[in-house]
């Protein structure tokens, strides 16, 4: 570690902590970085490669538990010291953000304006960069990167590279924002994010259906309004917000009153998002809208406790199961394949114990793409000292 810590020290003046190995996500980290600056950020990602240290990438630490296990690094990288430019501009309804800022500092700022960040309120201390590398759609907003314009992002190489911008369209070529999003930290560290802001609706309103007694197609077809942001069923209610301009919500939820729905001032979705967050183990499978019921009650059935969203034909089952036991652990695993057999999509662990991850692929299977995943890693990060183990394939 020595001549390492020297090298960082000078890079990093007082950003550079060494201490008795912690155990994270598999890891045992015997060093932590908090880097301030781009340039320091790509300085100390550079060194680390020349000395072949494998570097745990933190932001606000609310999803580490997404990924592969064990982690093979030795060093933490903290994000949310990273200073950068930044500017809202709320002419334009665009954003520049670092990365280390977090999501719920942004949207008290931007309260009150014409304009919300789309990202969804994500755990406390979520930050803007663990959201896109973790490309984590909320209830409301849908995925990350239909809302990313551009990025700039450090690489092992110690470059800074820049791609899109503040305008829609600015991309030439392949579109980086799309690969970087959701790369879980394996391909770069996201200094700073373009974000496209989105008018506030003119109106919101909350309504509370009763799931039972419903045709599953017709609560489908309820949540597939037009002006229907989010629709979620938990404990068999069917929650919904129905957001957009005046005539639109009123017809939406004239058509929601069809189906038993009551107009509720209680904005449920905070919560959902809390208990859609639970533990220890926790899948989400992925499939068609169609088939939402069926998946939830294969999951029930394997005791999850199920949270569905019909219109995006994702369904998840939270396991209150013991962690260390392998034989549960294998129950809720194979009921979750049941259900994405049944969905016609993937399954994902989104949440469980290190242990209970070895030897198991969380991202879902990879199928043929895995060499050109490999391939990507490897051009991006060839001595794969980023998030080491917590990819696709462990990568
Ligand atoms: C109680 C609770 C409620 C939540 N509610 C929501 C919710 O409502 N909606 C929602 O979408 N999510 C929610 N989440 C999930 C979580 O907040 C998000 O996934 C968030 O994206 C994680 O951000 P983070 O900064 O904490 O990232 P971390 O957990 O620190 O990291 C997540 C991943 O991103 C990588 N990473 C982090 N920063 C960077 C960077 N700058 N560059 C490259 N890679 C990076 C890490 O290595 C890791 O692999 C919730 C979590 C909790 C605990």
């Amino acid at each position: 570690m020595s001549s390492w810590v020297a090298e960082m020290e000078s890079i990093l003046p007082g950003g550079v902590e060494t201490h008795a190995p912690v155990a994270l996500e598999g890891a045992k980290l015997e060093a932590t970085l908090r880097p301030e600056s781009r340039e320091a950020l790509a300085a100390s990602l550079r060194v680390s490669r020349e000395h072949g240290k494998g570097l745990l990438i933190v932001g606000g630490s609310t999803e580490l538990s997404f990924a592969n296990a064990p982690c093979t690094a030795c060093v933490r990288l903290d994000t949310v010291g990273i200073r950068t430019e930044r500017e809202i501009d709320l002419e334009e309804g665009v954003a520049l953000l670092p990365a280390g800022e977090t999501v719920r500092s942004v949207q008290a700022e931007l309260a009150g304006s014409s304009f919300e960040l789309p990202f969804d309120a994500a755990g406390p201390e979520a930050t803007i960069g663990g959201v896109v590398a973790s490309a984590r759609q909320g209830f409301r907003y849908g995925p990350p990167r239909d809302h990313v314009l551009g990025m700039l992002v450090a690489l092992p190489s110690g470059e800074l590279v820049r791609f899109g911008g503040r305008v829609v369209k600015n991309v030439t070529g392949y579109d980086l924002n799309k690969l970087f999003t959701g790369s879980f930290g394996s391909l770069g560290v996201i200094v700073s994010v373009w974000v496209r802001l989105q008018p506030v609706p003119e109106r919101v309103a909350f309504v509370a259906a009763p799931a039972d007694g419903h045709e599953p197609a017709a609560l489908l077809q309820g949540a597939r309004g037009a002006s229907v942001r989010a629709a979620v069923v938990a404990s068999s209610i069917l929650h919904f917000e129905v957001a957009g301009d005046e005539a639109a919500v009123e017809h939406d939820v004239a058509r929601l009153r069809t189906l038993g729905g009551e107009v509720s001032s209680d904005d449920a979705f905070g919560g959902l998002e809390e208990a859609r967050h639970g533990g220890p183990f926790r899948v989400r499978v992925t499939g068609r809208p169609t088939r939402w019921a069926e998946v939830s009650q294969i999951l029930a059935a394997g005791g999850g406790v199920v949270i569905a969203e019909p219109a995006r034909g994702i369904v998840r089952g939270t396991f209150a199961l013991d962690d260390q036991d392998e034989r549960s652990i294998a129950d809720a695993w194979n009921c979750a394949r049941e259900a994405s057999r049944c969905a016609g999509g993937p399954f994902a662990i989104e949440a469980a114990s290190v242990s209970a991850r070895y030897g198991r692929e969380v991202y879902g299977a990879v199928g043929a793409t895995a060499p050109l995943q490999r391939a990507i890693k490897s051009r991006y990060d060839p001595a794969g000292i980023l998030n080491p183990g917590r990819f696709v394939g462990n990568a």
